[in-house]
């Protein structure tokens, strides 16, 4: 285990520092690109946009995805539709330990978040610390951390905690995505939140299971929640 860690966390480190000393190719054509942003910028430029807020409670059951007026607190906003090379950005983000990709994904998430309301706080999805120890950060942190900077909207970091970890969500359909993160999440100080206008950030959204599990732990916790995601996962 404590190997394992030291890997997790060597692999972090050695992510960045080897994407700027080796050259880099982008992975999507193979053209020059900076080792800030992994793909060139046609390829960047060619990934799908998503033009609509996604409703996490609907996607969650399987249901309409786009348009949802019935479900308030469960709006979703996500920058690029998750194709091959939205994908190897989140994974050499999430798993080649390319944090300081962050800072230039802040950039996509912004552009997608509405100017109205204006947001108080920015949170991230948290990880179980077990994960968190395991591979050394929280991809969703980071893109928490340089969205807040992007936007000049301060990053309240622990305000959410999973409070159990749940399985891999990849190979679950949705109705057993919904079981499986149902009452995963708490809000450690609600007074902090309360009546705040709050932005969580993850990387990814698939079925919303777990943007609606921790949005409506802060619902009710009284804060008016949003979801922003680099990518969809349709
Ligand atoms: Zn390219
Ligand atoms: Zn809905």
């Amino acid at each position: 285990m404590m190997h394992e860690r030291g890997l997790g966390r060597l692999a972090a480190w050695a992510g960045d520092v080897a994407a700027f000393v080796l050259p880099q190719r982008c992975p999507g054509c193979g053209a020059a690109a900076s080792p800030a942003r992994l793909l060139c910028d046609g390829c960047r430029a060619a990934i799908p946009r998503v033009s609509f807020a996604l409703c996490a409670r609907c996607l969650a059951r399987g249901q309409a995805r786009s348009g949802c007026k019935a479900h308030p607190g469960h709006a979703v906003w996500a920058a690029w539709l998750y194709d091959e090379r939205a994908s190897r950005v989140v994974h050499a983000l999430k798993y080649q330990g390319r944090r300081g990709l962050a800072a230039g994904l802040a950039f996509e998430l912004a552009r997608v978040v509405p100017p109205a309301p204006r947001m108080d706080l920015v949170l991230a999805v948290p990880l179980h610390s077990a994960r968190r120890r395991e591979r050394g950060y929280n991809q969703a942190g980071l893109l928490a951390e340089a969205l807040a900077g992007a936007i000049g909207v301060p990053r309240l970091e622990g305000a959410v905690e999973r409070v159990r970890d749940t399985r891999p969500q990849a190979r679950l359909d949705p109705r057993a995505r919904r079981a499986n993160v149902a009452g995963a999440f708490r809000v450690k100080d609600p007074d902090r939140l309360e009546g705040r206008n709050v932005l969580l950030v993850d990387d990814v959204i698939t079925t919303g299971a777990t943007f609606e599990a921790c949005l409506e732990a802060l619902g009710r916790a009284g804060a008016r929640a949003a979801g922003v995601a680099l990518a969809w996962a349709q």
